[in-house]
């Protein structure tokens, strides 16, 4: 039984005060959550505001990025230490948005390994833009992201480690990939883990979805079976969006 697991990834958006105003209207609301794991991911700024106004809450904190040493000359970046250190637990790793800025497999795959290192977990972004897509690459694009980005990484550190398949021609554009569109992936995807790795843990891994996800959408994408959750970016920057779609059950 894999448990459902909503993120929400608000980029480079709220200050530590505007964190704190958020967290202070949301939490209310989400304290009955059960067999549903919450994660925010603010800028890293905003997160100690999180982390203290969460306080005891089931609700968890995540960064959107950790650098693959611990530490060193590496001006502007933050290692996993200093994340674990102020309460974080899961790192996004190999967003698109990153990607795109330069990070390359390697890079995604050394950071992996630090983040699972230093004993976090990682939400491990793949997905392909929409030339790929045209070109009927998306499997093989997704392929390599997946082999590399998990290469050395042990079975027994898989439990720690989300998939989020994020098309990139969906992210923050208002094209959604269609519910049986991303379940397709995510059966590949659990394909290529279960030759990686073995039947049991393409089982196991979830595999989140992101890319427009809404609460007009929502339901319809946590109906397919391979979908475990979702990767939510402008639709959880505002407390009712993201309240309608965490509690995408109790809504039908
Ligand atoms: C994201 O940032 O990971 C994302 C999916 O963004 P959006 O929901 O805005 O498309």
């Amino acid at each position: 039984m894999r448990v459902p697991i909503i993120a929400g990834n608000w980029k480079m958006y709220k200050t530590p005060k505007e964190t704190r105003q958020f967290i202070e209207q949301f939490q209310s609301q989400v304290k009955n959550i059960q067999h549903k794991e919450v994660i925010i991911c603010p800028p890293f700024i905003s997160i100690p505001a999180a982390v203290e106004t969460l306080g005891q809450s089931m609700i968890q904190v995540g960064a959107q990025d950790a650098h693959f040493c611990n530490d060193g000359a590496y001006t502007g970046n933050i290692s996993p230490v200093m994340l674990r250190e102020i309460g974080v637990r899961y790192v996004i790793i190999g967003h698109s948005e990153r990607r795109q800025e330069g990070e390359n497999d390697e890079i995604i795959n050394r950071k992996i390994k630090n983040v699972l290192n230093n004993g976090l977990k990682v939400i491990f972004c793949v997905g392909e833009t929409l030339i790929q897509r045209e070109k009927n690459a998306t499997e093989s694009v997704l392929q390599v992201q997946l082999m590399q980005g998990l290469q050395g990484i042990a079975v027994g550190d898989l439990s720690r480690i989300i998939i989020a398949y994020e098309p990139v021609w969906a992210i923050g554009t208002g094209k959604t990939a269609t519910p049986s569109q991303a379940n397709d992936v995510h059966q590949f995807i659990r394909q290529i883990i279960g030759h990686k790795y073995s039947a049991l843990q393409s089982e196991e891994i979830r595999i989140q979805y992101g890319g427009s996800v809404k609460p007009e959408n929502i339901q319809l994408l946590m109906k397919q079976p391979d979908i475990d959750g979702v990767l939510v970016g402008g639709a959880s920057l505002q407390v009712d969006s993201f309240l309608k779609i965490i509690h995408y059950d109790q809504t039908e």
